[in-house]
């Protein structure tokens, strides 16, 4: 028993210190990549459930590695979060969707956002505004034409400075969005004091709906929201019946599969003309 125990330990040391190893060359990794510019952000429309109409463009990171292909974000988000490269790689990215706008901006007249998803990492730091400037002088941006996701938790961390933080992205009209709302802590005492605009209820919430049945969780979000006039997206719609019903208990808005993925630029683009 004596060497079995030793050997777990043994074997548990070895496995972590290869995670260690694998998660540091992913972070090489990344790092090269971002100069390689081999990020390249995928567009899911947000739509107005009362007509399919496109609301917002979800931008969404996808990395065409040179050896392993198409990556999606599971597999690195996780690990630049830990390493705190989150913080580049979600600038890098956010200038490329601004740009992203600038360009569909000079050909589509009909207002639209896209809404960026970025660490909560960044609501600890000033910085963060004036990058925000920055972008909006640089690519010229319509005002509410960029929108900000974040999850809760890293908010609720510090109330105060994410508060200014959000205050000072107000004047181009930047606005908030909670992703996962209803997971993690959801501490709703602090829902009113923070400035935010919209709440995307977490898809767990909305896999729920099955068979035309309501999830009173979805209904007492809506309600909340109306009482603090926020919008609500519903996230994940796999099914019609899901829309169904989301239709009868009026939540305005919607993003899932049933209706259309994440597309590259050039589709997205046509997807909105197509549905403006
Ligand atoms: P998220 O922000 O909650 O994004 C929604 C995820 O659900 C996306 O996965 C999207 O492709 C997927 N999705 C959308 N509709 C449906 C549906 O009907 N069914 C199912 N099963 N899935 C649906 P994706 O693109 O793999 O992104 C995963 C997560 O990675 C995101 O979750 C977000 O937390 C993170 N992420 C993605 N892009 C970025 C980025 O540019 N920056 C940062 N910081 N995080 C990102
Ligand atoms: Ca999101
Ligand atoms: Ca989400
Ligand atoms: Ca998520």
């Amino acid at each position: 028993a004596k060497s079995l125990g030793r050997g777990q330990v043994q074997f548990f040391s070895e496995s972590m210190r290869q995670k260690l190893k694998g998660a540091a060359l992913l972070e090489t990794d990344i790092q090269r990549a971002i100069q390689h510019n081999e990020f390249e952000l995928y567009y899911q429309p947000i739509f107005r459930i009362a007509d399919g109409s496109v609301a917002a463009f979800e931008a969404l990171v996808r990395w065409h590695h040179p050896d392993k292909g198409f990556v999606t974000p599971d597999s690195f988000i996780p690990v630049a979060e830990d390493s705190g490269l989150i913080m580049q790689l979600d600038l890098h990215l956010l200038e490329q969707a601004a740009k992203q706008l600038q360009c569909w901006q000079k050909t589509i007249k009909t207002p639209f956002r896209i809404t960026v998803n970025v660490s909560s990492r960044h609501f600890a730091n000033l910085d963060f505004v004036s990058f925000i400037d920055n972008l909006y002088q640089s690519y010229q941006l319509k005002p509410g034409s960029l929108c900000i996701e974040i999850t809760e938790s890293g908010l609720i961390a510090n109330l105060s400075l994410a508060t200014k933080i959000i205050e000072g992205l107000a004047p181009h009209q930047v606005k908030l969005c909670l992703d996962d709302f209803g997971t993690g802590y959801s501490a709703l005492g602090y829902l009113h004091q923070l400035p935010i605009h919209v709440l995307k209820i977490d898809k767990s919430f909305i896999d729920n709906l099955k068979d035309g049945k309501n999830n009173p969780l979805v209904e007492a979000i809506l309600t909340l929201a109306v009482s603090l006039e926020l919008d609500v997206v519903a996230e994940g719609i796999e099914q019609q019946s899901q829309l169904d019903v989301l239709k009868q208990t009026n939540c305005d808005y919607g993003q899932g599969f049933l209706v259309a993925k994440p597309m590259p630029a050039a589709e997205a683009i046509l997807y909105l003309n197509e549905h403006k």
